[in-house]
């Protein structure tokens, strides 16, 4: 397909007058064609109006007809073809194999909201039926459902072009949720994104779905990003990026006259605590693992474990050297884009420069225009704990490893780092009674917590939490992957004493539905 450099709003392709959008190669730093005309207000309030237009028929979609629309996108995207992972590495610096990856996992994503629309278990279906002849007060019939809550605006994610852009996991469970999606592409990678905006659009057609199901914008984020969140029809925003990108955003929301939740995914420097049998037994294995996980994607993944935390010795002095030659020998990765290489930089300058960090090793030096030379880092917990500078997120591959005096020490690092999305503990069946001391504090820092395992590589399943506190995202309550993500986009009404030919399908006797349904406190 030949990329025509237009917003897709609705069904139509169109080009915007505002600042254009060109995606540039980092491998090469050469630009890539087309020019993408950004849009402005006028996009935003056109794609609005369209989305909040479908809502009202897209919100009541049978469970089926919405699970085969999601079915229909995973197609229409594998139906793309190689042009797709073509681009995508084009625009990222990423390897093909990772695209393919990524491709399959996006649409593995979409296939399981469609079985998760199918089980309709979202719906949450509660029923108190009457009692008119309860004492003292008798009790009117009152039903609970969910709905979507309403069009969504998602801003696409720089650093998964696929499974966390214009059809990853923001946008499946948003439109799981029976809410319209309207896309802000990341300026990143606009041609993967208009690829797969237009295998979203064939989906709408094929469907027979409204037009405003779903459109993709393109253009600044201060302006199209900042008029999208800003407009009433949007009533919520899904979000992976800065911690500056994020909190702008919910900002905005909270501004609005009516303010609107923000699910924005934004900063984690993912603690590893290495616990001291399993330090003493198995260093070396683990050294190796750590700078496996820490070069993974150049480092840049939410979870990449930037922060390694244990006791002061000669075990953690063993890890140290292993882990240093590990990155002295680490080939450098193109970053995606050159800001982000950037911020890379000034990153591992400041550590590098820090009166109380040690510099331990840095990565091979690359050829390329925004090549990423991995980093590892040490300073002492007391110095750590008197600076919260240390704790600033290196988006890229650099860690920091913390000293601590003894397992106390620890246990103070754990309660004063920021929220994250994951917290990691080594440890052996003689840490036990350390990792249950640290257990409670870590479950209110993070959103995952593993044993003997990495951070990076997040499954999508039913059991995962992608989330955490502030500043790891913007709402602890919830998740960005696997299928409970669609809670984000819901919200419960209750029908009190409606009469049958009124209320929703789903909640009419007989269970036309056939979902599981809490009836009078009692789970059918
Ligand atoms: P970003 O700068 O936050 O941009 C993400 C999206 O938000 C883009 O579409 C951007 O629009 C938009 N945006 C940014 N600031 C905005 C604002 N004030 N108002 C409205 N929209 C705004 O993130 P990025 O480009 O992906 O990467 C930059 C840095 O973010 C990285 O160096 C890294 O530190 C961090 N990052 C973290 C994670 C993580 O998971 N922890 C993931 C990716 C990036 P434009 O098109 O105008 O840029």
């Amino acid at each position: 397909m030949t990329l025509e450099g237009k917003l897709l709003i609705g069904q139509q392709a169109i080009s915007g007058n505002q600042a254009d959008i060109q995606a540039v190669n980092p491998a090469t730093g050469k630009t890539l064609d087309p020019v993408y005309h950004g849009g402005g207000k006028a996009e935003v309030e056109q794609a609005c109006e369209l989305a909040e237009a479908a809502y009202a028929t897209y919100r009541e979609t049978s469970l089926e007809d919405r699970a085969v629309f999601l079915e229909t996108i995973a197609s229409e995207i594998e139906a793309i073809g190689e042009e797709l992972t073509e681009r995508g590495v084009a625009e990222t610096g990423l390897p093909e194999a990772r695209l393919q990856g990524e491709r399959g996992r996006t649409c593995g994503q979409l296939r399981l909201f469609a079985s998760v629309v199918r089980a309709g278990e979202w719906l949450d279906v509660r029923i108190d039926p009457a009692l008119p002849d309860r004492e003292p007060m008798p009790r009117v019939d009152l039903r609970q459902r969910h709905i979507g809550l309403g069009p969504v605006a998602v801003f696409g994610a720089s650093n998964f072009p696929l499974a966390f852009s214009v059809a990853g996991g923001d946008t499946a469970s948003a439109l799981a949720a029976g809410c319209p999606v309207v896309v802000k592409g990341h300026s990143a990678h606009p041609g993967t994104s208009e690829l797969v905006g237009r295998a979203i659009q064939r989906a709408v057609a094929k469907c027979n779905l409204p037009e405003g199901v779903f459109s993709l914008l393109f253009g600044s984020g201060k302006e199209i990003g900042q008029a999208l969140v800003a407009d009433p029809r949007i009533q919520a925003v899904g979000f992976t990026g800065s911690r500056s990108g994020g909190t702008a955003l919910m900002a905005t929301a909270q501004a609005r006259p009516q303010p609107i939740p923000v699910y924005a995914e934004m900063s984690s420097i993912n603690p590893v605590f290495l616990l001291p049998e399993a330090l003493k037994a198995r260093g070396k294995a683990i050294a190796e693992g750590f700078v496996g996980s820490l070069n993974m994607g150049a480092g840049q993944f939410c979870t990449n474990p930037g922060l390694v935390i244990g006791v002061k010795g000669a075990d953690l002095d063993a890890f140290i050297d292993t882990a240093g030659e590990g990155v002295k020998g680490s080939a450098a990765q193109t970053m995606l884009t050159p800001g982000v290489h950037g911020a890379y930089n000034d990153g591992i300058g400041a550590l590098a420069n820090h009166p109380n960090v040690r510099n331990v090793a840095r990565g091979q030096a690359g050829e390329g225009p925004n090549a990423c030379q991995s980093g590892l880092f040490v300073a002492s917990a007391t110095d750590f704990l008197g600076d919260e500078a240390l704790q600033a997120e290196v988006f890229g591959a650099s860690s920091l490893v913390i000293e601590c005096a003894n397992v106390d020490e620890m246990q103070r690092v754990a309660s004063q780092v920021e929220g994250q999305l994951t917290i990691t503990l080594h440890m052996d069946d003689g840490d036990l009674a350390t990792a249950k001391q640290l257990l409670p504090t870590l479950e209110r820092k993070a959103g995952r917590i593993l044993a003997n395992g990495w951070p990076t590589g997040v499954e999508v399943c039913h059991a995962m939490v992608h989330g955490g506190p502030y500043p790891a995202t913007s709402d602890s309550r919830t998740t960005s992957v696997g299928s409970a993500a669609i809670f984000r986009f819901l919200r419960p009404v209750c029908y009190q004493a409606l009469p049958e030919g009124l209320l929703p399908e789903a909640l009419r006797d007989g269970n036309p539905y056939g979902v599981s349904r809490l009836v009078d406190g009692k789970r059918e």
